[in-house]
């Protein structure tokens, strides 16, 4: 009460010229109230944003027309639902604990894109801010709601981070691709080749496989195992005769399909078992070009894991970019093979020969090492032509070329130097030992049947041995002196061996 007898309101609505005792005033206050709450209504009612009173029960009290046509329900439908309803079940709890807050004053509105459900089961995003409207004259207090339709923006978000997740996956392949191509492709040579790519493989952690797996290639009607890691020799025992469909791997090198095995213990068809075999998963990659199957790498991984259908897809890029390089390494090794032999025989031709005799002489330089030169020519070889023809002459030279190489050992290297001439370059052999297989090979071919209709015929040989001594000067020198040699042995009567020195008497 003020001194004027007049409360606080009371002077307040005089100064508004408002006085309690005029009718006209309060009729005209009345009539501007109502004016503007019509006002408001108008605004809220035709507003484009959708707008709408919740109460703390969350039931919709009212709500505008962009309100219901956003969620395609009238309103008359609308206020027979809770905001629960039309809230997706995966929002529901952020929704309950905002609103908590809101009605406990903690915060003063919150603002949240929330997914919600049309009518029509659609999902809906809106952005979505909320504020309390306290207690007013006896009303309950409600939740005020703004909206805006966010579904589109949401949706070109999601879809974003989906590609840029996918960008960011095709780059992590692209790089895996890129370390096994890079590690393929450092050396021609198979079994190294296919080493350093399993070794590179089983370390990338996208594929989560243990640092054990293995390289089989297809030969004819076997796989033959080319690269291990960490197996045991008991795993290489049980593997060595491998038919091309036994097992899994075989499953593999048939159908040209991933094989998957999730435990090999419970497996029927992981049938090859080895000593200190641990459960495993395994995962076979058929090693395919677009021609053929080349062979099959097989992985291991713990029991039960999972292989995913993007680490699969990766594998079998994997495997046909091993398959091609194990494909051009086996054409180099052919090139490489044919360049250096003898298609009639197998042996080595002269290529390979001057290689060795490089070889050999450094070795001989360098650590004094010795080694003998045999010189091998077929006795009458030209009547033996005429008699039994020209193409089983040929048949001859084959299985003279095997009987010799038969009569060798490993490190020697045995030459179809000519025609109908051989030459052995044998490493690590002195002029003793030298003649010693020359003799050898001299009774064995003689005491060969050739296989000749109607009866089997026989043939001999006349060889020439020198051995690398100091008077030595080149490879020439020392060919020349085996072929005197032979010479020699021809002049004597042939089917003999002959020597450049003749051994001091002893
Ligand atoms: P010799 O005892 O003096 O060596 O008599 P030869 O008849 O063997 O004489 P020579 O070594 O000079 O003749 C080589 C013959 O070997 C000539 C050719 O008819 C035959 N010959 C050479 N190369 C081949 C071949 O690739 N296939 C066949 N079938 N015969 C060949
Ligand atoms: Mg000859
Ligand atoms: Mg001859």
């Amino acid at each position: 009460m003020t001194k004027t007898g007049r409360t606080h309101a009371g002077q307040k609505r005089a100064a508004r010229g408002i006085d309690s005792g005029s009718g006209h005033s309060c009729q005209h206050e009345l009539e501007l109230l109502r004016e503007s709450e019509e006002r408001f209504r108008k605004i809220f009612e035709s507003n484009p944003v959708g707008m709408a009173l919740v109460g703390l029960d969350f039931r919709f009290i009212h709500a505008n027309l962009a309100f219901c046509q956003l969620l395609l329900y009238s309103l008359d439908e609308l206020t027979r639902l809770t905001l629960l309803d039309v809230t997706d079940p995966g929002d529901m709890n952020k929704e309950l604990a905002f609103a908590s807050k809101l009605a406990k004053r903690e915060i003063p509105f919150y603002h949240a894109n929330e997914r919600w459900l049309k009518k029509n089961s659609e999902p809906l995003w809106v952005g979505l801010t909320t504020t309390l409207i306290p207690r007013k004259r006896g009303d309950s207090p409600c939740f005020f709601l703004i909206t805006e339709d966010v579904t589109e923006r949401v949706q070109n978000e999601r879809k974003m981070v989906k590609q840029r997740r996918r960008l960011l996956m095709a780059v992590e392949d692209l790089r895996v691709i890129n370390k096994i191509a890079g590690a393929a492709s450092r050396t021609i040579e198979i079994n190294e080749l296919l080493q350093t790519a399993l070794a590179t493989i089983t370390e990338l952690e996208v594929f989560n496989v243990w640092r054990q797996g293995g390289i089989m290639i297809l030969a004819g009607q076997q796989l033959i195992p080319a690269a291990f890691l960490n197996l045991p020799d008991t795993f290489l025992e049980a593997h060595r005769h491998l038919g091309a469909s036994d097992c899994l791997c075989g499953e593999a090198a048939t159908s040209g399909r991933i094989v998957y095995c999730s435990s090999a213990f419970d497996d029927g068809q992981h049938c090859i078992r080895y000593e200190g075999m641990k459960n495993h998963a395994d995962v076979i990659v058929p090693l395919k070009t677009s021609a053929r199957i080349v062979g099959v790498m097989f992985l291991h991984l713990s029991a039960g894991a999972f292989m995913d259908r993007r680490r699969r897809r990766l594998l079998s890029i994997v495997g046909s970019l091993l398959a091609n390089a194990v494909a051009n390494a086996q054409h180099y090794q052919q090139a490489k093979h044919k360049s250096l032999h003898d298609p009639l025989t197998g042996l080595a031709n002269r290529n390979l020969m001057d290689v060795e005799l490089a070889r050999n002489f450094a070795r001989n330089k360098r650590a004094g090492e010795p080694f003998s030169v045999i010189m091998i020519d077929l006795d009458h070889f030209k009547d033996f032509n005429d008699v039994h023809g020209h193409s089983c002459g040929d048949r001859v030279l084959v299985d003279i070329a095997q009987l010799i190489s038969g009569e060798i050992r490993e490190v020697d290297l045995g030459v179809r130097y000519g025609g109908e001439e051989f030459l052995l370059i044998l490493p690590g052999t002195g002029r003793t030992e030298a003649i010693e297989v020359a003799e050898r090979i001299r009774r064995k071919i003689a005491g060969f049947n050739l296989n000749t209709a109607p009866r089997p015929a026989h043939i001999t040989v006349s060889l020439g041995v020198a051995d690398c001594d100091k008077g030595v000067a080149d490879a020439r020198t020392l060919i020349a002196r085996a072929d005197s040699s032979l010479y020699r042995a021809k002049e004597k009567g042939r089917n003999k061996v002959e020597t450049w020195l003749e051994l001091p008497a002893a």
